[in-house]
């Protein structure tokens, strides 16, 4: 069998169908939407978009079949969310984080969990239904597995066993969609927690569900520079009690964390490379018009068109592997740690760079508001920052695999299964507490 990179006959169909939806639907919406003062009235304004994107299939694209979703691939995925992502990575975050909600049920949950969230969201014909995935906190979270109770997750779940109820206590912050449309709450929010208040990150972790309109949780919206057109709150647990059968991977919850950051990954990395195409795209068509007051267009110019072709380049580069990844957690179950995270870690760093190439090609008419490259290069600073950092988290889970004896070089080109243990975790992390 050749190695293939051709789109086959239904993913080039999925990718018109999400570059004419991206190009017609969500640009004037996300653009009008992307300049709201109010955080939360952009993300309110991105209703209608949602909707029309639900009807198109786009919410529940990667949920299995048998639950009612798409039952598209990883690699399909990818294909769409490229085309989303080129016109506002920001919305697309939104379906990105149902995902990170949804996907743990599939591996973790319990049949009720499953057969209780799946279909909803995949059958959501109101095309309003959200799904949090609540993890990040203010003490930070790149040492969530930290082997100390007092360091790592902080919001604790206490077991009421005579009220088969866990109670919880903390603050979440910086989780998307958790508060919903209207800050009453997502219609589910899957909250990673600390169970033993005695135990360390590999024991004492597990998730729970939290369902919208749970007593004693709050939500304030984060107003941040870029992917406006998400929402990104602080989420407030004084005492809310969940009932306990919403609990899930007990004890694992380290394990679901990573997994989870692994099949996120090469989305989060085609978002990037989608935005750097577009300032490519944007400044491939300036170089070959504008003149810079001589003769003819800046391409002619060689500093120019070699830039241009290492742009492209790396765009190229980015994109394959991002499939690669994809394609690995599609063959391989969700495991491929390492290759997900350096899809990430490579494109989320890279394209950054991409994008102010882009710029230093278009030259001083970049910075003018009037042209789509500002919001590109401000949209690209998320990419290394957000979905697991990628100087921490992503890079630890990558460091732990590839420490691991039964790594090789070769694990990825020859698609090798490489399951992902509580050994590969705690690199990186500073024990001692001072
Ligand atoms: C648009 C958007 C959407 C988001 N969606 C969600 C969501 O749905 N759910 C959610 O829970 N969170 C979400 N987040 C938050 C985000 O994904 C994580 O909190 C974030 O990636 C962790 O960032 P950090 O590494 O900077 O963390 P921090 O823990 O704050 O780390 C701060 C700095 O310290 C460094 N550092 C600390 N310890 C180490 C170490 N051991 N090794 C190396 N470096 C270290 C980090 O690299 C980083 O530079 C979102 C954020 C954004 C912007």
């Amino acid at each position: 069998m050749p190695i293939d990179f051709d789109l086959t006959a239904e993913q080039r169909k999925t990718k018109d169908v999400a570059r004419e939806f991206a190009r017609e639907v969500l640009r004037p919406v996300a653009d009008r939407a992307d300049a709201l003062p109010d955080p939360q009235d952009a993300f309110r304004a991105m209703r209608p978009v949602y909707e029309q994107a639900a009807a198109l299939g786009f919410t529940s694209m990667f949920l299995p079949a048998e639950y009612g979703g798409g039952g598209a691939s990883t690699v399909d995925f990818l294909v769409a969310i490229e085309e989303l992502c080129a016109v506002d990575p920001g919305f697309p975050t939104v379906l990105l984080v149902n995902g990170l909600a949804l996907m743990p049920l599939l591996r973790y949950g319990t049949d009720a969990q499953r057969e209780r969230w799946i279909p909803r969201a995949a059958t959501d014909v109101r095309g309003d239904f959200l799904a949090g995935w609540v993890v990040s906190e203010r003490g930070g979270t790149a040492n969530f597995d930290h082997p100390s109770p007092q360091a790592g997750i902080q919001l604790v779940a206490d077991h009421d066993r005579a009220r088969g109820e866990y109670v919880l206590h903390g603050e979440k912050h910086w989780p998307c969609n958790a508060g919903g449309w209207d800050l009453e709450g997502a219609d589910v929010n899957l909250c990673v927690v600390r169970t033993d208040r005695r135990a360390g990150g590999k024991e004492a972790l597990s998730a729970i569900l939290v369902e919208r309109g749970t007593p004693g949780v709050s939500y304030t919206v984060i107003d941040k520079m870029a992917h406006r057109t998400c929402q990104n709150v602080t989420m407030t647990f004084r005492g809310a009690r969940v009932p306990e059968e919403n609990l899930l991977a007990p004890g694992d919850g380290d394990l679901l964390v990573n997994r989870n950051f692994t099949w996120s990954a090469p989305i989060a990395a085609i978002a990037a490379v989608a935005v750097a195409r577009a300032a490519y795209d944007f400044a491939l068509k300036w170089a070959r018009t504008y003149t810079g007051g001589g003769a003819g267009p800046i391409i002619q110019h060689q500093a120019v068109g070699h830039l241009l072709s290492e742009v492209a380049a790396k765009i190229e580069a980015g994109r394959y592997l991002c499939w690669k990844a994809a394609h690995h957690l599609d063959a391989s179950g969700g495991e491929g740690h390492a290759l997900g995270a350096m899809s990430k870690t490579f494109c989320g760093d890279l394209m950054q760079g991409v994008v102010f190439d882009c710029m230093r090609i278009v030259g001083v008419n970049a910075l003018d508001r009037k042209f789509p490259m500002a919001r590109y290069y401000r949209e690209s600073m998320v990419f290394p920052l957000y979905d697991a950092g990628n100087l921490a988290m992503q890079r630890r889970r990558a460091w732990g695999v590839m420490a691991d004896p039964a790594f090789s070089p070769d694990t990825f080109v020859d698609g090798d299964p490489m399951v992902f243990t509580k050994s590969m975790e705690g690199y990186g992390v500073i024990s001692e507490i001072g």
